[in-house]
């Protein structure tokens, strides 16, 4: 059976049509039951050329998948449908949860990302991704945390959607968790080999965020590359890996506002 005798038409309205990729499974969750998405993951597809993106996603030889597919011109595809399980995110973590394949709703922008020169998201790319996950939030009712990027689940292994992609844009329609950035400036500061109990606050506020970071008191590898993947979502103007005031007050003002959630 395809997908596309099981879903004669996408999930979402935003999407032109199917182009059926063969990676999927089913969603489970932690005992093994059925499991609906609740979180939505953003990604670029890190290839010079969308079409070879595109075909690699499709080859089962390539063992991975998104359920959408943005073009630079806008055009949106689905691949796999929302009720199953696409396999995007990897190995990752958020808030407790490994398996973020059977958690999430993932979606790749067609851009050629950090090895390509990071060339800015085209204007009717960005309207669609954003037409797409207001869609997709409210269908599912995703609460705005819950609107990640690739490298804030993977950030020892994924840069992407990269710190050009628009997430106040987003947030401004709706969609995702987003405070203004504190300016960057002096003042104390952490960063890479210090540790003690300022580290461990550190890596306790990122934890208490969702980032997957043991609190281990050393500002290792692991809390670098947290540190950098908070400022690519969060604090896009200096993304250094280093805890300056800045990206701890936003951290701390993103917190604050974070929304009550609903049961
Ligand atoms: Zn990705």
């Amino acid at each position: 059976m395809t997908s596309l005798e099981r879903l004669p038409a996408p999930d979402s309205k935003v999407a032109a049509k199917i182009f059926p990729s063969p990676n999927h499974g089913e969603r489970v969750d932690n005992n093994g039951g059925p499991r609906l998405p609740d979180m939505l993951v953003l990604h670029y597809t890190g290839m010079p050329d969308a079409g070879e993106a595109l075909q690699w996603l499709c080859n089962p030889i390539s063992q991975v998948s998104a359920h959408y597919f943005v073009f630079e011109n806008g055009h949106v595809l689905q691949l796999v449908p929302e009720a199953r399980r696409a396999w995007h995110a990897g190995r990752s973590s958020w808030d407790g949860e490994t398996d973020i394949n059977s958690a999430s709703i993932g979606i790749e922008i067609a851009n050629p990302g950090h090895p390509g020169g990071m060339p800015p998201y085209p204007e009717p790319q960005i309207a669609a991704v954003v037409a797409l996950c207001r869609d997709i939030v409210a269908r599912w009712r995703i609460p705005g945390p819950r609107v990640l990027a690739h490298s804030d689940i993977a950030p020892d292994r994924k840069c992407d959607p990269g710190e050009n992609f628009p997430w106040e844009r987003l947030h401004a329609a709706g969609v995702g968790h987003w405070v203004r950035p504190a300016a960057v400036g002096g003042g104390r500061f952490l960063s890479p080999g210090d540790r003690g109990q300022p580290v461990e606050a550190l890596q306790a506020m990122f934890a208490l965020y969702g980032y997957g970071l043991p609190i281990t008191g050393l500002y290792d590898n692991s809390t670098e590359a947290v540190v950098r993947a908070f400022q690519r979502h969060c604090r896009q103007e200096r993304v250094d890996g280093i805890a300056d005031a800045s990206t701890l007050t936003t951290l701390r003002d993103l917190i604050a506002s974070r929304p009550v959630a609903v049961a």
